[in-house]
């Protein structure tokens, strides 16, 4: 695909306004009608977008004006999310529509010496799966529950998997799909599809955190995402929440992944009840040292968040990770705590809530770093 800066800047306002007129993107845009005219023509020769119904009002000459909008066909993603159990994998339209999707446990990368080479197995084996042609993909989002170059082209690290380590993920992706390739930190996708297609739409400062084998967040600030000096802005599973605990993975001691997992809240549970009951059914059951793990986990949780939210005084918190739905109580701990932590004028204009995708927060955080790459929608 070789589309121009100007193609792309055309494309870019028809997807923002979902409908839009050639005059109205000659007014946005700053070029002129007959430069529109000629654009979008090629853009429609080339199916990426289509004329729809007619506007009210009459455009130059009295004729009325046609509105474009882009068509979903056109582009297909590849959206690939990276966690610490699994690997998800999905294609999409351009409205960022799955219609295909598979999971691949992390474990079965165990073992496997080249992991990009499994990883791009993985991919035709799931293409194949379900009938695409490789060539047909527009560009592949990655998403990594880990740590990413500032050049945004190697997977540094996974502070919880082992030899996950320097990857050049998007040289590999590339020469093997030959389209573009994103990469970018898990947490910080997940916030980027909550700000263009999520809750988050017309938020300006908000965080996404997801809670699986570990703990990730994405900061949307002034509009902006966080990065940070080296590209590590937004690691909250790895703030300290209690400098006495027991080290992390990552080398520190306390930190909030030490507490805030379920795998965390099992373990904690276990050395409390010895009767052998799962934690979820102990849970049903209110038994006392299930709600005891579940509000320890919450109260760390929130702890970590009150700093965050005193530091960047968000106007909402996206909640995801299968552990809110199973153990509520853990929600509703960490909800208390901020409340009573947090400064009272940064709780006054604070939400909690559930994040829009659930599950697949990750997955449509991959896809949407796909689009929004690859046609700008965000910087
Ligand atoms: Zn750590």
């Amino acid at each position: 695909m070789n589309l121009s800066e100007t193609q792309l800047s055309i494309l870019k306002l028809i997807d923002l306004y979902g409908e839009i007129s050639r005059k109205q993107l000659a007014l946005h845009s700053g070029l002129s009608q007959p430069a529109v005219t000629n654009i979008t023509r090629e853009l429609i020769d080339q199916k990426y977008i289509l004329e729809g119904k007619e506007t009210d009002s009459a455009g130059r000459a009295g004729r009325k004006e046609v509105l474009l909008y882009a068509n979903a066909d056109r582009f297909r993603f590849l959206g690939i999310d990276i966690g610490g159990y699994w690997i998800r994998f999905a294609i999409s339209d351009n409205k960022l529509n799955i219609f295909h999707q598979s999971i691949t446990p992390m474990h079965e990368f165990i073992n496997v010496p080249d992991k990009l080479a499994a990883l791009t197995d993985h991919i035709n084996v799931f293409l194949q799966e379900h009938g695409i042609a490789a060539h047909t993909i527009d560009a592949i989002g990655v998403g990594v529950t880990g740590i990413i170059n500032m050049e945004e082209t190697h997977i540094l690290n996974i502070p919880n998997l082992a030899d996950w380590d320097n990857l050049p993920v998007v040289s590999v992706l590339q020469n093997a799909f030959h389209c573009p390739v994103f990469l970018e930190e898990g947490g910080r996708t997940m916030a980027l599809a909550e700000r263009l297609i999520g809750k988050g739409k017309h938020v300006d400062n908000f965080i996404v955190v997801n809670i699986g084998k570990g703990i990730v967040a994405g900061l949307m600030l002034s509009k902006q995402l966080v990065y940070g000096a080296s590209n590590v802005g937004g690691l909250l599973g790895h703030v300290t929440v209690d400098e006495t605990g027991r080290q992390c993975l990552c080398g520190n001691y306390g930190c909030l992944e030490m507490f805030g997992t379920y795998q965390m809240i099992e373990e904690k549970f276990a050395a409390l009840d010895n009767s052998g009951i799962s934690l979820e059914d102990a849970y049903q059951q209110n038994n006392k040292a299930a709600m005891t793990a579940c509000i320890e986990a919450g109260n760390a949780i929130g702890i970590a968040l009150s700093n965050v939210v005193n530091l960047i005084n968000p106007q909402h918190i996206y909640l995801g990770g299968r552990l809110f739905e199973t153990l509520p109580l853990v929600f509703e701990e960490l909800k208390r705590t901020i409340q009573l932590r947090a400064n009272r004028f940064a709780n006054v204009v604070l939400s909690i809530e559930k994040n829009s995708f659930g599950d697949m927060e990750g997955l449509y955080g991959a896809l949407t770093l796909a689009k929004s790459k690859l046609i700008h929608l965000y910087p």
